[in-house]
């Protein structure tokens, strides 16, 4: 099984704490819609026969696009690939696009799962985040793709934000479960350095909640979830019991996919391969038939170190026979010997020959993965 990612670079607002590629002028949404369109057709043996089970539509805002635009590059994928007929076709959206009129529309164009950027219940928060949205177009969206019939829901949440309290952390917990959703991904805010956020940290203009509150925030994150049933299967991932993200998980899986639009990526299990992200610069190569892109060629520390970095996030973790089956007895015992103290000191565990974080390991996720990597030769 294999995906597609088809990147639709174009947003309302630019929220001020985002590093993704976008423009907010909609001017070449067009030109855009056929580069894409042309890519799909000229990539399409990129994936090898394989059949897809997942579509996925990121950006960017893709719930900017019309019904005939979904409609086109869905009809373009499904002329040049087999996908399964239960395929996860995903769809981001923000929550002022989801009219009642608009889920309908998404429908009747193939969708069938929703994640949606809701990021914050709080009106003040989404102001400061310059969101296009408020928290009642928030709510409102949840319950009108429910009403209309789209039941497979991500909504996406931010901690770690700027004055965000723990009082209100649980607060937007205890509203995003009381939505009934069947997934949830929770993100501790990053400050990128191209971003408004990072500008205005700089002029002391906001300010970040310290480490400890920023633990306390993930730690009732965990626990709220799991009073809520919902299975921790990735670091910022949640879900009901066979909800997971099959496109995210595909990617955790090392499954391959294939990268459509400006500055998204793909994957075939030998290479890496990044679109320019630039949108005039995008069309330009692909009317040209010499599309702009860069190519990594992965070497073994590559795989394995990816191998590490997706799989030890991941409820299913790192399994020794496979490092070994994959990358030799070395490589397997040099990382029995360095996983040894985490084990240890219970932040990693066993569950079916597989090596897992604990709760307190999961803290630290980062540092148990770079110790683990191994250094590219020189
Ligand atoms: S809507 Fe999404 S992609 Fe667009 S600026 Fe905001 S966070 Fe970034």
């Amino acid at each position: 099984m294999a995906g597609v990612y088809i990147h639709i670079p174009f947003c309302k607002k630019a929220c001020h704490y985002c590093d993704f590629h976008f423009s907010t002028s909609l001017q070449n949404k067009e030109l855009m819609m056929d580069a894409i369109c042309r890519e799909i057709d000229a990539r399409k043996g990129y994936l090898e026969n394989k059949k897809l089970s997942t579509i996925y539509f990121g950006g960017g805002t893709p719930s900017l696009l019309s019904q005939d635009e979904l409609k086109k590059i869905i009809g373009e994928i499904k002329g040049h690939f087999e996908i399964a007929y239960d395929a996860e076709i995903t769809l981001e959206a923000n929550p002022d696009d989801l009219t009642k009129g608009k889920i309908k529309e998404l429908i009747g164009a193939g969708i069938n799962r929703l994640s949606i950027g809701v990021q914050s219940f709080f009106d003040e928060d989404l102001e400061r985040m310059n969101r296009s949205h408020d928290a009642k177009q928030a709510i409102q969206a949840v319950e009108n793709a429910q009403s209309g019939g789209i039941n497979n829901i991500s909504i996406d949440l931010i901690y770690g934000l700027p004055n965000l309290t723990l009082d209100k952390w649980k607060s937007n917990l205890e509203q995003a479960f009381k939505l009934n959703v069947s997934h949830l991904s929770a993100y501790c805010l990053t400050i990128e350095e191209k971003t408004a956020f990072n500008h205005f940290l700089k002029k002391g203009k906001i300010t970040l909640p310290k480490e400890p509150e920023t633990i306390e925030q993930f730690e009732l994150l965990m626990s709220e979830a799991e009073k809520h049933n919902f299975i921790h299967y990735e670091i910022s991932n949640f879900c009901k019991e066979g909800m997971q993200s099959r496109h995210n998980s595909s990617y955790w899986s090392g499954e391959h996919y294939l990268g459509i639009g400006p500055s998204a990526h793909s994957y075939n299990g030998v290479s890496r391969q990044f679109n320019v992200a630039n949108n005039m610069k995008y069309i330009k190569g692909i009317e040209a038939v010499s599309p702009d892109f860069e190519m990594e060629i992965l070497t073994e520390e590559n795989k394995y170190n990816e191998y590490i970095m997706t799989r030890l996030r991941t409820m299913w973790g790192v399994s020794p026979d496979i490092i070994l089956d994959s990358f030799g007895k070395e490589t397997c015992d040099s990382f029995l010997v360095v996983a040894e103290p985490y084990i240890i000191s219970g932040n990693l565990q066993w569950k079916q020959d597989c090596l897992v974080l604990t709760k307190s390991g999961k803290l630290l996720a980062d540092k148990i993965a770079s110790d683990l990597f191994i250094a590219p030769n020189p």
